[in-house]
């Protein structure tokens, strides 16, 4: 897909087909971290064929490791004036393309906020926010427990080999939601797959 982000297209297939085998009756589908929208044309088809919806949560600054002087940071995306990332006209530009407005909800603010606040079930979540330590634990925390009984977690950027990539969504998300309640369904590539047993 064209869209500017993090998501191989291996793992996007695998994104949406683990959507579309999501129970979307027992709510709604969210993902933490839309950065460009890359991920949400992948999920977002999945909600206009079902007629459902998709929260794309994101504060559209960046996470740490795209801002300026990190290995992904893209000075096309800093507001000029602010001196600061904003990623939203990028995403709201990819969604519109895509034919998917009225099937994508953005969320715009801190993820973990807006998770304590949250109030409708998902059938389906998406964890690709900041892969801190900190970041990776509450999104954990406070996003897995508005999964349904008997929906989907998928995790991306979960690497069991440290000589991979980064710990926090292997360590902070992965593992404690194997010993949680959550079973595993697939892998592929970087993409977890899992669900919340009843
Ligand atoms: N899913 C995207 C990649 C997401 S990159 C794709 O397919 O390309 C991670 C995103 O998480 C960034 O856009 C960043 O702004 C967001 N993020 C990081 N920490 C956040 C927080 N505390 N609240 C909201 N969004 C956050
Ligand atoms: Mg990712």
């Amino acid at each position: 897909m064209a869209a500017r982000g993090f998501m191989p297209p291996a793992e996007g297939v695998a994104l949406a087909v683990a959507a579309e085998s999501a129970d979307l009756s027992l709510g709604a589908l969210l993902e933490v971290g839309s950065y460009c929208g890359k991920s949400a044309l992948y999920l977002g088809p999945v909600a206009r064929r079902r007629n459902s919806l998709l929260y794309c949560v994101d504060h559209h600054r960046g996470s740490e490791e795209n801002q300026a002087g990190w290995d992904f940071h893209e000075p096309e995306l800093v507001d000029p004036e602010l001196g600061l990332m904003d990623t939203l006209p990028c995403f709201r530009r990819t969604v519109f393309n895509a034919g998917l407005e009225p099937w994508v909800a953005a969320v715009v603010g801190d993820g973990p906020r807006i998770a304590r606040h949250w109030g409708t079930s998902l059938s389906f979540l998406f964890v690709d926010g900041g892969h801190g330590e900190e970041p990776a634990r509450l999104d954990y925390e406070l996003w897995t427990p508005h999964v349904a009984p008997g929906g989907i977690l998928a995790i991306h950027d979960v690497f069991p080999d440290p000589a991979d990539g980064g710990r926090p969504p292997y360590e902070q998300i992965y593992l404690p939601a194997l010993a949680n309640g959550f079973v595993d369904l697939s892998n592929t590539g970087s993409l977890r797959v899992l669900r919340k047993e009843f």
